[in-house]
């Protein structure tokens, strides 16, 4: 069964085109699915249709077998990673990423220990006192990463997270996602504009135009086409 299946979804913001005109895709259970195209190609609506942040004009969302089209995003157990971070600036590094199971009411022994799993996997250990504003634009990153683990989502959802970053920090934390999706398998779906992103983070590549998904192939397909 795919872990995400989107069946002939259509998006119209008011009575212009589509901007995104009845995509059909189903992404695997553990698959790091790359959306990428130019600006306005509607890789962020349908990011946003799947987290449950836009309505579905129509067609069908299907996540995990069921339904979603008429359920909020908490109840569809995805993590967003936003490009921005979405950090809180008065908590530390350990409270950002507790947040959502504080939100849970989960108890003190578990959250200590679900975080210090996190701060491990991505090496924030040694920072988990500091406050976001002491942390490098890498270090704040992670730690919105560490808070999409501890919900142990069945999905990552990403846009566009390193579009705030250097190229030489950027290079690294391609390969840290790539390195943590795969030692946690969580499905992935990743909006980016980026060509280089797309063809070295990806299992498969949806190419987006104009609101139409053009091809979905793995980037060695991409790669091999005249
Ligand atoms: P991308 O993420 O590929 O840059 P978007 O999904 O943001 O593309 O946008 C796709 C199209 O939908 C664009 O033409 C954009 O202007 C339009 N659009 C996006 N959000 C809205 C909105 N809230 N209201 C009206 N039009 C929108
Ligand atoms: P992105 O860079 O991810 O495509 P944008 O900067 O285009 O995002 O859009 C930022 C926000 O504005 C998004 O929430 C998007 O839905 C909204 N938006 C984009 N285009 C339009 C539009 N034409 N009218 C109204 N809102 C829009």
């Amino acid at each position: 069964m795919a872990a995400i299946e989107m069946k002939n979804i259509v998006k119209r913001y008011g009575d212009g085109f589509p901007a995104v005109n009845d995509i059909s895709l189903d992404i695997a259970d553990g698959e790091f699915m790359i959306l990428v195209g130019p600006s306005g190609c509607g890789k962020s609506t349908l990011l946003r249709m799947i987290v449950g942040l836009e309505d579905i004009t129509s067609g069908d969302m299907v996540i995990g077998g069921e339904r979603v089209n008429d359920k909020a995003p908490r109840e569809r157990n995805l993590a967003m990673v936003f490009q921005n971070y979405a950090l809180y600036p008065h908590l530390t590094v350990y409270e950002n990423i507790a947040f959502p199971l504080r939100l849970a009411k989960m108890s003190d022994a578990d959250v200590s220990s679900k975080v210090e799993n996190a701060a491990e996997l991505l090496e924030l250990n040694e920072h988990l006192q500091r406050k976001p504003s002491q942390l490098s634009g890498g270090q704040r990153q992670r730690v919105a990463m560490g808070r999409a683990i501890v919900r142990e989502a069945s999905a990552f959802l990403f846009d566009e997270p390193l579009s705030n970053l250097d190229a030489k920090l950027r290079g690294q934390m391609r390969t840290e996602i790539s390195r943590l999706q795969r030692r946690l398998g969580t499905t992935t779906v990743y909006v980016t504009h980026d060509q280089t992103e797309a063809m070295t983070l990806g299992d498969r590549v949806a190419v987006l135009r104009k609101g139409i998904l053009q091809q979905c192939a793995s980037p060695r397909e991409l790669y091999e086409q005249p």
